[in-house]
């Protein structure tokens, strides 16, 4: 048994949503469909999800609202008029928005998150009807009835494991389940949409949930490439890679596959595939447990920006117990996570996400760290640092790799601000100045892929 997640262009017009059908028809174990909200047709169109982003924040300010509530009800219409659906459905929808728009509104982000959510929940009861309508047999699943628990707030929001039991029982119902992508329900009943792009995790949840034979995510690409195939000209697709190697590209930018998603499919083993909606018979990309890597230690390259650092030095550190605690603790009474400790004997750097980092949180950690601390000097370069990430299972068992890295970066002129490699050896990180990014993925992409006999 298969579940088959679609993507958010899958779905985003009558004509994908009928080669998703064609889809589910041609593999008769495809069991269950999880879906995200319409997404962009062209490239300057807009998501529903951002379209119902603005109407949440039309509504708590108390604008007329008929607008915003129109632009998302109009792009289902016109979904609808394509699959020859009638009316009702788009009344089913209608009414269904205005009743969370009538909602709770004290706490903000529930109240966002709850008009967020109606992006996928409609979409599953309209591609649910139009498949009844064309004579296959098939419901909506409510995640609240089906039992896709989440934590409460304020922590992030993260899957229960206590709903898997009764998420179980879907794969003993007849007929096609189409399930709404991106959010669940606390214990209490709440409503709480994980991060942006989550119906993959959703996905995840519901394989691992009915122990799928395979989780397949429909996407618009053919496969995960080797780098981002809008620097590296015609980069290498990867047929096979592991749930780590995944986890360390998605979080370095590689945005086809939610890096919060793999988690669930990975504890229960089960085998995830990157599919073309567009391109159902090209392979994709397979992501398991475990792959041969001995001719291939290397499987991708990656870049993320937008990264701060915070430098501190204290003399003397090294021989003071309790100095990282204390310097994490700040960070964490301010409300920054980090993403990154590089350290030598005298001082630390910590490596932040600048988007967690304003005026006056900056400054307090930074006077913080000074006073309580006694820290010699700190300074915090706000800049847009950049990670490049070189990602490998085979690096563990290969020698020279960082000398190769390095050599590539100095070709290209770029110094190296930081060195970061985890004792899993999974992935290398490099700290460089955002404007050498693009040229240090190009000369990394040439030392690995083009130059390594198996590309060829
Ligand atoms: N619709 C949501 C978003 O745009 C979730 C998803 O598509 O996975 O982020």
């Amino acid at each position: 048994m298969k579940v088959c997640k679609f993507g958010g262009t899958s779905v985003a017009s009558a004509e994908q949503i009928k080669r998703v059908v064609a889809i589910i028809k041609s593999d008769p174990t495809r069991k269950i469909i999880v879906v995200s909200a319409p997404g962009k047709r062209f490239p300057e169109d807009e998501k529903v999800t951002d379209l119902l982003i603005k109407l949440a924040s039309a509504a708590e300010t108390n604008h007329d609202i008929e607008e915003e509530l129109e632009a998302v009800i109009a792009r289902y219409r016109l979904i609808a008029q394509g699959l020859n659906l009638g009316e009702s459905i788009i009344s089913i929808i209608e009414t269904d928005l205005r009743n969370r728009i009538a909602s709770n509104r004290e706490d903000k982000t529930l109240f966002t998150d709850c008009i967020k959510a109606a992006g996928e929940d409609n979409n599953a009861k309209l591609i649910a009807a139009y498949l009844q309508h064309i004579g296959i047999e098939a419901r909506y699943a409510c995640p609240k009835e089906s039992g896709l628990l989440v934590n409460s707030r304020p922590e992030r929001v993260r899957a229960l494991d206590e709903g898997y039991d009764r998420l179980e029982k879907l794969k003993d119902e007849p007929g096609l389940i189409v399930f709404p992508g991106f959010f669940g329900f606390t214990k209490d009943g709440t409503l709480r949409t994980f991060n942006r792009g989550g119906s993959d995790i959703t996905g995840s949840i519901v394989a691992a949930a009915i122990r799928a034979e395979l989780y397949e995510n429909f996407t618009d690409v053919d496969s995960v490439f080797t780098a981002n195939p809008t620097i590296v000209d015609q980069p290498v697709a990867i047929k096979t890679m592991t749930y780590r190697e995944m986890r360390e590209l998605a979080y370095a930018g590689f945005s086809v596959f939610h890096d919060e998603a793999l988690m669930p499919a990975f504890l229960r083993s089960v085998p995830v595939c990157i599919k073309n909606t567009n391109n159902p018979d090209a392979l994709g990309t397979m992501i398991v447990k475990e792959r041969d890597h001995s001719f291939q230690p290397v499987i991708g390259i990656a870049a993320d920006s937008g990264f701060s650092t915070l430098f501190v030095y204290k003399y003397l550190m090294n021989q003071e117990i309790g100095f990282g605690r204390r310097l994490l603790q700040i960070l964490e009474d301010e409300g920054i996570p980090f993403e990154h400790t590089p350290s030598g004997i005298d001082n630390l750097s910590v490596i932040i996400r600048s988007k967690h980092l304003n005026e006056e949180n900056s400054e307090r950690m930074v006077r913080r760290i000074k006073e309580e601390l006694e820290a010699d000097d700190v300074k915090l370069r706000n800049t847009n640092y950049s990670m490049v990430v070189l990602v490998g299972e085979g690096m563990r068992h290969t020698t020279g790799l960082a000398a190769r890295a390095a050599t590539a970066i100095s070709r290209t002129g770029a110094n190296i601000e930081m060195i970061n490699q985890g004792s899993s050896e999974v992935s290398l990180v490099f700290g460089v100045d955002k404007k050498d990014e693009n040229k240090i993925l190009r000369e990394l992409y040439t030392e690995f892929f083009q130059e390594s006999p198996l590309y060829t």
